[in-house]
């Protein structure tokens, strides 16, 4: 059971914690308490190994094929393990009596502690107490610390820790053995390379123990890990403390060093970090999460049990996925777990990139960037498919080049792995980038971005959709044939709504810089794309593209694509509630589910999402009302859409409780919901849900625009945001909008229709 509320005075709402441990679930506290710094991540597997534990370490962008499967992001070496022996006997947690057990993530500190006393199989009590921190100071830093308090008279303590360089991939072995060394006899090393991408992890770590003096210290070396083992004596009642520092680095970072300068700089940085020990690491890592807080936390005044601490464990966890440079983007797990490969989908433009949008604007760029240093792949893709402009993977990892397996879960009828479509016709992603980056454009005014490859990707991204539809002679029209939605039950279908309607928000943007640009930027694209008269191309496509209107009966609903309604209705409501996602496959083929009306995500209603202005809150309530009892919810990203969607209809109740179910997805009490690591775009749809849907902040034509619906659970709702470089302070309640800015010179905003600009202070009643 997970508690919500043990975070006390300063820290009233910003503790997760446990306080029971379960073998078979830690697949959970393993990923939502992980511990992140956008430049790694690590797993938060007790100490002590288990049976069922999956241990993880990943580096932002480090990726290996193995065997020539797809890539992924391999499991580095474990340096948290420890093997803790107390007065001869083994400390575990499976033997002898636990009690007094808690495990707390502190969000504001960034640090995870877990506490217990243990009577031993032979009746020796202790005190123990463990603490981890990856620095958000240093990214390349992290440390543990386990105190042991002997309850029952003088304890004698061995500790055997080093550096386990035997993890997989379940399985999957990424890396090459490499070198073992103890460095000046006192620092464990150990690099891996893996085995295709050629790169190098560079781990050391030392220790230190304070309270108790080192009886004795040795070294051991085994295959694939290099080990110390320690000895120590602490007196009953007092603490021993085995404090364990380490860092990493890779070839990446060390691009411009030998190996003996890099070896150097590794170990520099270890013997500075042993010797300010792991209170001062802490420290700074602390101070460095209180800077991020005070600047972005998003408070919540409210009664319901939580919705703060909800709210902040989101951006606990999108802090810990956002990478330092635009070398690497987001995987769908973040940097908690395997799962996906750690590849980067639409999740991180469409989820993830509004929060950093609206709050450090840098850093959507930097999102967007990644993208743009891969659109020469994206061009010979689209080339190679036999479209034009720019064709984006649906699944990509370093290269850029499509990173989708071809066959994923068993098909129930033919028990054989079933093949996967997303890479091959979930097309949308394309429209979902150059949104993104238009987004970024109308938020922050940033030419140099256009200049700089934005307008090639917009631009790009259009063409492509033009030579991805056919013209259909007999209806005069454009349409987009053989296609996915967002909607993954839903394949192989024609004029899927949300494609089309994306398709065209973005040609005509494209068509907007192409007008704009005195002809320059048209000559630059036709530089680029090889093609001539794209203006003129456009706009056709623009006019003719066949955009799926509201239907008579059922009155407003738009087609999700052409088949759609006409297909039977199931009903799902036994696998809505389901604790494991997917089960539906288990008793239906995916062609039996695709012949029905079941979605698995938000897809209209997602479009409405993206575009509201293009739907007026009748229709877009209609949608709603049509497509989510019919909707399974089986992806994460699915709940919060419902829930924004519902908040620009009025629609507070709905709103809510669809917002509920979304902060449940990692954070609810499923024992299993994460273990391959939490949802990334999950928890930016937890922040959407609120500041883009209760405050109802967003982007209408070029101004920030506010229009809150609160439930009448949440009494106000206070963010920082920035709009063109203008930094403010919004408080939303019930009755009144107050937006306070220290930049000068006005910001104009409007609020639910009416244009006002905020010079300090702006305070309105509604
Ligand atoms: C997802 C697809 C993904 C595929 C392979 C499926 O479960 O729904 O989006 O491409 O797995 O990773
Ligand atoms: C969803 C996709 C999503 C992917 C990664 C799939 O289950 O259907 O929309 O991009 O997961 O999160």
């Amino acid at each position: 059971m997970l508690t919500y509320t043990t975070g006390e005075g300063n820290y009233k709402d910003w503790i997760l914690g446990e306080d029971e441990f379960c073998l078979r679930h830690q697949g959970k506290g393993e990923s939502i308490f992980c511990l992140a710094n956008g430049y790694m991540g690590i797993r938060s597997a007790h100490e002590e190994p288990y049976p069922f534990q999956t241990r993880g370490l990943f580096v932002s962008g480090c990726f290996n094929s193995s065997h020539n499967e797809t890539v992924e992001l391999p499991n580095g070496a474990d340096t948290c393990e420890m093997l803790i022996t107390l007065d001869g006997e083994l400390f575990s947690m499976t033997t002898g009596k636990v009690t007094g057990y808690s495990r707390r993530l502190n969000l504001y500190t960034g640090e995870l502690i877990r506490q217990l006393q243990w009577k031993s199989p032979k009746g020796r009590r202790y005190e123990l107490r463990f603490c981890r921190t990856v620095s958000r100071a240093n990214v390349h830093a992290y440390g543990l610390k386990a105190e042991i308090c002997p309850l029952d008279g003088e304890a004698d303590i061995e500790i055997v820790s080093g550096i386990n360089a035997r993890m997989t991939n379940s399985g999957v072995q990424h890396f090459n053995d490499g070198t073992k060394k103890v460095l000046d006899r006192q620092y464990l090393y150990l690099d891996q390379t893996t085995t295709q991408s050629n790169l190098t992890l560079y781990h050391c770590c030392g220790s230190k123990i304070t309270g108790a003096t080192p009886e004795d210290r040795s070294f051991g070396m085994q295959r694939r890990r290099i080990l110390e083992t320690v000895r120590f004596q602490v007196e009953k009642g007092a603490k021993g403390c085995y404090e364990k520092l380490a860092v990493l680095y890779t070839s990446r970072d060390l691009a411009e060093q030998d190996e003996e300068q890099g070896r150097g700089l590794v170990l520099e940085h270890l013997e500075n970090l042993v010797e300010k020990g792991y209170d001062r690491l802490y420290e700074e890592s602390a101070k460095a999460y209180g800077a991020y807080w005070k600047e972005h936390d998003v408070r919540v005044k409210t009664e319901h049990p939580g919705i703060q601490l909800a709210l902040r464990f989101a951006q606990y966890h999108l802090l810990g996925m956002i990478p330092p440079d635009s070398r690497s983007s987001i995987a769908a797990k973040g940097l908690t777990g395997e799962g996906y490969k750690g590849h980067v989908f639409w999740d991180t433009e469409v989820f993830i990139l509004p929060y950093y949008l609206f709050n450090s604007p840098m850093k959507a760029k930097q999102l967007l960037e990644y993208r743009m240093n891969r659109m020469e792949r994206a061009r010979r893709n689209a080339g190679k498919k036999g479209y034009c402009g720019l064709m984006f993977p649906w699944e990509s990892a370093e290269s850029g080049r499509e990173e989708t397996p071809l066959f994923a879960s068993m098909d129930i009828l033919t028990g054989k792995a079933a093949q996967v479509w997303a890479g091959i016709k979930e097309h949308h992603i394309t429209a979902d980038i150059a949104y993104a980056a238009w987004m970024y454009e109308l938020a922050t005014g940033d030419n140099t971005f256009l200049e700089n490859g934005g307008e090639l990707l917009i631009i790009g991204s259009a063409l492509f959709w033009r030579s991805r539809s056919v013209y259909v002679k007999e209806r005069s029209r454009y349409e987009i044939h053989d296609i996915i939605g967002p909607d993954e039950y839903t394949e192989h279908v024609d004029n899927n709504a949300y494609s089309n309607y994306m398709a065209h928000y973005v040609t005509r943007q494209a068509i907007h810089l192409l007008r704009d640009g005195d002809g320059k930027r048209a000559v630059r694209a036709e530089e680029y794309f090889q093609e001539t008269g794209i203006l003129e191309k456009l706009e056709d496509f623009a006019d003719k593209l066949y955009l799926p209107q509201p239907l008579e009966n059922p009155d407003g609903v738009i087609p999700q694509d052409d088949t759609f309604m006409s297909k039977k209705i199931l009903d799902i409501s036994g696998y809505r509630n389901d604790n494991i996602k997917q089960t539906i496959l288990k008793d239906y083929s995916r062609e039996q589910v695709n012949n029905m009306q079941v979605l698995k995500q938000s897809d209209v209603i997602m479009l409405m999402e993206l575009l509201p202005d293009l739907f007026s809150g009748k229709i877009k309530m209609a949608n709603w009302e049509y497509y989510e009892p019919k909707t399974i919810h089986d992806s994460s990203l699915s709940r919060a859409i419902y829930s924004v969607v519902a908040s620009d209809c009025g629609e507070s109740e709905k709103a809510f409780a669809s917002f509920l179910h979304a902060i449940d997805i990692d954070m609810g009490q499923n024992p299993y919901s994460s273990d391959e690591g939490i949802h990334a775009a999950s928890m930016g749809g937890i922040w959407l849900a609120v500041v883009r849907g209760f405050a109802g902040l967003r982007i209408q034509k070029d101004t920030l625009y506010l229009a809150p619906c609160l439930p009448k659970e949440i009494e106000e709702i206070q963010f920082h945001t920035v709009y063109r470089g203008k930094k403010m302070e919004i408080c939303v309640s019930h009755k009144n909008i107050h937006i306070e800015s220290r930049e000068s010179g006005e910001i104009p905003v409007k609020i639910m229709g009416q244009e006002y600009r905020v010079s300090h202070n702006l305070d309105i009643k509604y």
